[in-house]
């Protein structure tokens, strides 16, 4: 037989679902892969649920339905002050593919393409299907700070694009003003495109505020931003994304995605329309009980013995290093460990690099209910 695709063919499997299954093999509790245990907003699923019986199931445009595109440019208004016309919103099935379609529409083969480690599982193997050069540039713990030099000397005159993740999967780092303004300098200097994954824009904690990248001085024009509802609604299972960029940056990404899925399900995107337009209140309490398990459950980490050196100021993501714990093994095996002897699920940092990334810290994700979280502190005090 022929041979597959090589790119693909010497992939594994995601470590979401790796971990996910392993959970389900032991009875572990699942702080691994990021979902929420509940089931989202009751009022966006039961508008969902109306309006698959009251409007059309067929093919919605190919760029979404007027009413999300139009919902998501004013909610880039509403909270950043940008104006976005209809014509500047794409919906996508999910982030994952507005991630894909941003870099397949963008690159050619030989492009550099500029990413920060710890990075999301699918940036990589999209910028090489593209036949793009990934340039990586690490942060490290314990304080995960930008290195700037470093991400300087990373972009040269063939730099097509920076892919920038903030609020950061999985360390919660949420980009300053400051950091911004020096990677807006470099994509400007650079003469380059920036591919925004804010998936988490309003999961952020402690008053701090996200800031989208294209706000700042003259990135307007460059920034392809991504937002998600599967985050901003808790419904991962939705897969309803959006990317917002000028019109002809925008055409780039459509022309992949009219090959990719085309169009993405019409009444969980008029759903979502209507949850956008959710008042203040929503987004507040969402974050606001996040921040709450965030504290339980880095407090928890910490009395079980588990360095917690930063608390994430975004995500539901808290990441620990497990040092304390004399635990002989890298961050892998810990993981493994942790699912089938203790019985909680999470991830290990290292599989967020390429190559030989830290190999002390996981990933615990706390979207999760209260008594869910108790018991798995509970089972993690056998670390002790
Ligand atoms: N980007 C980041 C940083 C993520 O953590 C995730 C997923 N959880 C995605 C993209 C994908 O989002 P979606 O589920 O909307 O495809
Ligand atoms: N983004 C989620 C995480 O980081 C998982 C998404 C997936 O399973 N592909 O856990």
């Amino acid at each position: 037989m022929k041979p597959a695709n090589t790119l693909f063919a010497n992939l594994g499997t995601t470590i979401f679902t790796v971990m996910s299954q392993l959970a389900v093999e032991n009875k572990a509790i699942n702080l691994g892969q990021g979902f929420p245990d509940g089931n989202g907003p009751d009022d966006v699923r039961e508008k969902a649920a109306a309006f698959l019986n009251d409007q059309p199931n067929q093919y919605p445009p190919m760029m979404g339905v007027p009413e999300l595109r139009d919902a998501v440019a004013a909610h880039a208004k509403r909270f950043y002050g940008l104006d976005v016309g209809r014509d500047e919103v794409m919906v996508t099935s999910g982030a994952t593919e507005a991630i894909a379609a941003c870099l397949l529409g963008l690159i050619n083969p030989g492009d550099e393409v500029v990413l920060i480690e710890p990075l999301y599982d699918s940036y990589l193997p999209m910028v090489r299907l593209a036949g793009g050069i990934p340039k990586l540039v690490r942060l490290m713990p314990p304080h995960w700070d930008l290195p700037r030099a470093e991400l300087a000397v990373a972009f040269s005159a063939k730099t097509k694009a920076v892919v920038l993740n903030s609020p950061m999967n999985p360390i919660g780092k949420v980009f300053t003003a400051d950091e911004l303004s020096f990677i807006a300098g470099l994509v400007k200097r650079h003469d380059a495109y920036a591919v925004c994954d804010e998936v988490y824009e309003h999961l952020t904690f402690d008053g701090c505020k996200h800031i989208p990248l294209m706000t700042l001085p003259d990135m307007r024009e460059r920034c392809l931003r991504i937002g998600s509802a599967g985050k901003t609604f808790s419904l991962t299972g939705w897969k309803v994304g959006y990317i917002t960029a000028a019109p002809a940056l925008l055409q780039c990404a459509a022309k992949a995605h009219q090959f990719l899925t085309f169009t993405t399900p019409p009444n969980l995107q008029r759903a979502v329309a209507y949850g956008l337009g959710k008042d203040a209140g929503y987004f507040r309490t969402l974050a606001d009980e996040l921040e709450k398990k965030r504290d339980s459950l880095s407090a928890g980490l910490r009395k079980v013995g588990f360095d917690v050196p930063q608390q994430p100021q975004g995500t539901y993501f808290v990441s620990a290093d497990f040092t304390p714990l004399g635990f002989k093994g890298d961050d892998t095996s810990f993981c493994h460990f942790l699912t089938t002897e203790i019985g909680v699920a999470a991830i290990p940092i290292s599989a967020f690099f390429e190559g030989n990334g830290p190999q002390a810290f996981v990933r615990f994700a706390f979207c999760k209910q209260d008594d869910v979280l108790a018991e798995a502190l509970d089972r993690l005090a056998k670390l002790r």
